[in-house]
């Protein structure tokens, strides 16, 4: 039988990765070993800023429209303002909304051995087999 658990960590990297050290000692206490760690960036944060580009040329669009005068130079140097403000909001965005997410695979630790000499089931922890008297050492 095996079970895969998904854990999610939020925050940044830094965070997340915090997160996830201090959950892992109650993780294998439960028998849970971290098998896959992988790091999320938010598409949402990619999609809220194509969003708010469009939104910005259409408002831009929509000035020139109303004021009748071309901007030309002015447009071009904003465009690029915005660009890299943008470029900005979206680093801290998905730095802060991204995020780890840790896949767990419950493996219990053995409880049981195998007898070496009858091949019958005992406790791990067993000196004795009770099966067929045979000494572990
Ligand atoms: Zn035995």
């Amino acid at each position: 039988m095996e079970t895969i658990l998904v854990k999610h960590y939020t925050g940044n990297e830094e965070t997340a990765f915090k997160a996830f050290q201090e959950d892992v000692p109650q993780m294998l206490f439960e028998g849970y070993s971290p098998i896959n760690q992988q790091k999320i960036s938010t598409p949402l944060g990619c999609g809220l800023c194509i969003l708010i580009y469009f939104l910005f040329f259409f408002f831009l669009t929509w000035i020139k429209l109303n004021s009748g005068i071309s901007w030309g130079f002015a447009e071009f140097i904003l465009s690029y303002i915005f660009l890299t403000s943008l470029i900005i909001l979206y680093n801290s965005l998905t730095k802060n909304r991204g995020g780890l997410m840790v896949t767990y695979e419950y493996r219990p630790k053995k409880k049981e051995k195998t007898c070496s000499k009858c091949a019958e089931t005992v406790k791990l922890d067993a000196k004795l087999c009770r099966y067929c008297g045979y000494f572990f050492t």
